[in-house]
């Protein structure tokens, strides 16, 4: 039999091919470099200063639009998608959440149900990292129910006069382009707002105490006028946004295990070197039965991971399976962090260790990408046939 591995005691490692590893070791070794002797620093002061070198290099290894095919765009598969938002999550919620928002949320917007044209003008220059994306959808009133959404679009002519305010949007300052949903008389529409037009403006939101290392900001449109081919020709309703969303979560259900593992191993690391009572505190049965649940949860949190991704590959993976994903990854991830902090003591509120961070991120990824009570709401609706939402 093979030796057991703390780092992997299930074995999941088999279910990787040679060419899933390598995409893995590669970010995990540009996260290492790039991200992790600055993002206690990031954190601290609540900005991502470098965000923009950042993402060329996110760009360079083929992290952005990683599992979109063309348009300079790395066609990978949904597993090693995952792997790579688990391994940016691992260094930082926040750096995950750049690359979710740009590739599953702008450039699959654009991708999906773009022009030819949309896509050629936007798409490889978003790969590239030269320029940002972001996605607007939550507004100040409108969050979980996005169907009731106020931001609106008429026709003026051929062209397009779009009004609104949209709240909670990560990227969205630094972003060159947005893609926004607004209302129009033809039910909901996307539409692609160059950042640098007359009217929109995206004021940054500061004080959050999660997602520090993150670029959140307001969207402001004020009688932004648009040429007729900045709107998404491929789709109308809120099957729009939701398609995008359901991509994007996909890779949170990866990247929650990333935040995880990484407090796990902060966790067991701790506990094999702190002594209390002449003793190192991993060799308390009470730590143990800590050490041994969280490895149980990140572990079949990563199997359930790989499962969906395997369905995402074959064509076959539901919304509600990912919010399936969502549900239980976000929330058991969160848990395995608050329980890693116990297991620090009083280091474990100090942003010298990852997982007070790791968890306090966690607090964001709980409640975006739809909240714990909307996953239960999906799943309780396929369970039981009954529309609970409203
Ligand atoms: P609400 O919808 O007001 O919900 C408040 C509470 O009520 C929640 O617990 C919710 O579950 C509960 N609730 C609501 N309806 C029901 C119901 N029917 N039954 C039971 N409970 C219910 N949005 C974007 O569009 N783009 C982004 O890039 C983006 N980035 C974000 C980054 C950060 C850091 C954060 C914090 C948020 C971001 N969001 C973004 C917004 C996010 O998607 C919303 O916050 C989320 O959808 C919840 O909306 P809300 O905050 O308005 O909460």
């Amino acid at each position: 039999l093979p030796p057991f591995d703390p780092a992997d005691p299930l074995g999941l490692d088999d279910l990787l091919a040679p060419e899933d590893l390598a995409v893995r070791d590669t970010v995990r070794a540009w996260a290492a470099e790039r991200v992790l002797p600055h993002v206690a620093e990031w954190y601290e002061k609540g900005e991502l200063p470098v965000i923009r070198e950042l993402a060329r290099e996110l760009g360079a290894i083929g992290a952005l639009g990683m599992s979109l095919e063309g348009y300079g765009c790395a066609g990978a598969s949904a597993v090693q998608y995952g792997l790579a938002c688990l391994e940016l999550e691992a260094a930082d919620s926040g750096i995950r959440s750049l690359v979710s928002v740009q590739g599953s949320l702008a450039m699959y917007a654009i991708w999906r149900y773009g022009s030819e044209e949309q896509k050629r003008r936007w798409l490889p220059s978003m790969a590239a990292g030269e320029t940002i994306g972001c996605f607007g959808l939550t507004e100040p009133d409108h969050g979980s129910d996005p169907a009731a959404l106020r931001t609106h679009a008429k026709r003026d002519g051929a062209d397009w006069v779009l009004t609104g305010r949209k709240m909670w949007i990560t990227n969205g300052s630094v972003a060159g382009v947005a893609v926004v949903w607004a209302q129009t008389d033809e039910g909901m529409r996307g539409f692609v707002v160059p950042t640098d037009a007359p009217g929109f403006s995206a004021p940054e939101i500061r004080h959050k105490w999660s997602l520090r290392a993150s670029v959140t900001s307001e969207l402001v449109m004020d009688g932004v006028r648009l040429p007729a081919d900045a709107v998404l020709p491929g789709v109308t309703g809120l099957k729009g946004p939701l398609g995008c969303l359901s991509h994007a979560r996909y890779g949170i259900v990866w990247g929650a295990m990333g935040a995880a593992r990484a407090s796990f191993e902060a966790a067991l690391d701790y506990a094999r070197t702190r002594e209390q009572f002449g003793r190192p505190i991993g060799g308390f049965q009470l730590t143990q039965a800590k050490l041994a649940d969280m490895a149980v949860e990140l572990h079949k949190g990563v199997l359930l991971a790989h499962h969906l991704g395997r369905r995402m590959d074959a064509g076959r993976l539901r919304p509600e399976q990912v919010s399936f994903g969502k549900l239980n990854n976000v929330r058991e991830a969160i848990e395995i962090c608050r329980t890693a902090r116990t297991i620090l003591g009083a280091n474990g509120i100090s942003l010298e260790y990852p997982v007070m961070r790791h968890a306090t991120n966690l607090e964001s990824v709980l409640t975006y990408e739809g909240t714990v009570e909307m996953h239960q709401l999906v799943l309780g609706k396929a369970l039981t046939g009954l529309d609970a939402f409203r």
